[in-house]
């Protein structure tokens, strides 16, 4: 019998009429033959809601206890969803993270997955259950709740594939597939049918919101394929796998996505010597935050300017920490920034063509857009530049590299 698994997003089970849609389909899936795990997350808002409760309490809330109040959404989607299958007639069984094993390390609100005990999701498969395990969650070896950052039961329901060496890893959504870029901002964005997950990737590290990355680098590194799929039309969605040979044919650019959650923060007049950029990014690394681009600019008269992106979250404590390093090695001044956007063209077509860069370039400057920084990796070009730029900025590319055929 092959296993199934299948994630719903908080849109998909945003009340107890679409829980009931959502258990036909997992039904389906049951009557045909296969063992089926759902993984589901809070009810849409929910996780936000919690958060925020949290908040008026502390601006800043962080931590283990944080992570005991918004793992309950999902405790709440799991439960709803077992009742509403039992009641059609299928056995059915929710399962939290702790009770599903799935063990993380200790990193509270980001933690990460170190394993999972599949034994017991498949003694209850063996049984001939449904079982519908919280996303979003695990445990640590102590026994402390973690959750796994936001969006992460995609991540859940990835990792539970690789644990069960499941056929197909099936994430429902409220939209049917991954678009060559968002279809707010450029109604002429198209369903990708199939892409690599390496470009995937890229695109949900640079802002696409479809998948959590962390989901896709996992699904890669274990060669699980992840089909995106709408929750409420019928359709094959998209699939992203390891295997290329279909995408090979096609454009040089498969997305675009974008990423207004970001700030940039700048150090400038540093000492030009070893160990500064260690001494700066260490602090920050440190507190937990994630770095994204880097620029040092080529030192003179013995002093460099330093250039990073931060979340925008993590904009406060990152210059906080900024301002202290700049004390220590009396750095000339500190700089801010929370008004960016960082846009990103990602394809595996990069690989074999050049000149990708300088057309990206000349089509923003043909559109009058200011870049403030620039950074490649072998299949993605980023630009960073100011919010009000956003929608000019993706369109022109969508079009100059003919997303929209
Ligand atoms: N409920 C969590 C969130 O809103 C996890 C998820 O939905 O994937 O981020
Ligand atoms: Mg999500």
């Amino acid at each position: 019998m092959a296993i199934i698994v299948q994630k719903y997003g908080g849109t998909s089970i945003g009340t107890v009429d679409k829980i009931s849609l959502v258990a036909d389909k997992i039904i389906v899936e049951k009557n045909n033959g296969n063992d089926v795990v759902v993984v589901v997350s809070a009810m849409s808002g929910e996780t936000d809601k919690l958060h925020n409760l949290a908040k008026i309490i502390n601006p800043e809330v962080k931590g283990r206890e944080l992570d005991v109040l918004i793992s309950t959404g999902e405790q709440v989607t799991i439960s709803l969803l077992a009742l509403t299958l039992v009641e059609k007639g299928y056995d059915a069984i929710s399962l939290t993270g702790s009770q599903a094993g799935i063990i993380t390390n200790n990193v509270f609100n980001k933690a990460r997955i170190e394993s999972i005990n599949n034994s017991v999701i498949k003694n209850y498969l063996n049984s001939g259950k449904i079982v519908v395990v919280a996303g979003f969650q695990g445990v640590t070896e102590h026994g402390d709740i973690t959750t796994l950052g936001r969006g992460g039961s995609d991540t859940s329901a990835v990792a539970i594939s690789v644990a069960l060496d499941a056929k197909e890893c099936q994430i429902f959504t409220d939209v049917d597939g991954v678009y060559t870029t968002d279809p707010r901002i450029s109604p002429g964005a198209k369903k990708i049918d199939h892409i690599t997950s390496e470009e995937m990737l890229e695109l949900s590290s640079q802002g696409s919101k479809v998948l959590q990355p962390r989901a896709v680098e996992f699904a890669g590194k274990y060669d699980v394929g992840i089909r995106v799929l709408s929750t409420f039309e019928d359709g094959t969605g998209t699939l992203i796998s390891k295997d290329n040979k279909q995408v090979m044919e096609k454009a040089i650019i498969s997305g675009i996505a974008f990423n207004k959650d970001e700030a940039q923060l700048t150090i400038r007049g540093v000492p030009d010597q070893p160990g500064i950029a260690s001494l700066i990014l260490g602090p920050i690394a440190e507190r937990n935050i994630d770095v994204d681009m880097i620029v040092q600019n080529v030192g003179e008269d013995g002093l460099a300017n330093f250039t990073f992106t931060v979340p925008r979250n993590d904009y406060k404590e990152a210059k906080k920490s900024l301002l202290e390093s700049a004390k220590n090695f009396s750095a000339k001044k500190v700089i801010g920034n929370d008004k960016i956007v960082k846009i990103s063209m990602v394809g595996v077509g990069m690989r074999t063509h050049a000149g990708i860069a300088s057309k990206m370039f000349s089509v923003l400057a043909e559109n009058n857009i200011n870049i403030s920084m620039i950074s490649t990796s072998e299949i993605k070009i980023s630009i960073v530049t100011d919010e009000n730029n956003l929608d000019t900025a993706v369109n022109v590319l969508h079009k100059a590299f003919d997303l929209d055929k």
